[in-house]
């Protein structure tokens, strides 16, 4: 299974503690905000980026599954902003 990093930018206050506790994936931008370096975690940065998810104090720091896309049967072949969404086989 697949993780990756995720921030929500309204959450998110640029207390850098994602990037001390993560720094192999996350740098901080020159007002302190959050840039993610990584797409998919490698699995070696599970962990850490558990830790790094639970420390954040704004709770803006979010790790998204990837992998259960892949379980869908089909593909998604419409967007969810103006036109319908529809499955190919
Ligand atoms: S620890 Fe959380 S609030 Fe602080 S910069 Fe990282 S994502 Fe933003």
């Amino acid at each position: 299974m697949s993780e990756r990093l995720r921030v929500d930018p309204i959450a998110c206050t640029g207390h850098g503690a994602c990037a001390d506790l993560l720094p192999e994936a996350v740098v901080l931008d020159e007002w302190g905000y959050p840039l993610l370096t990584a797409g998919e975690l490698p699995r070696e940065l599970h962990r850490p980026a558990r830790r790094a998810v639970a420390a954040c104090p704004a709770r803006a720091l979010l790790l998204e599954r990837t992998g259960a896309r892949q379980t869908l049967p089909g593909r998604f072949t419409g967007t969810t902003q103006g036109t319908p969404a529809q499955w190919a086989p």
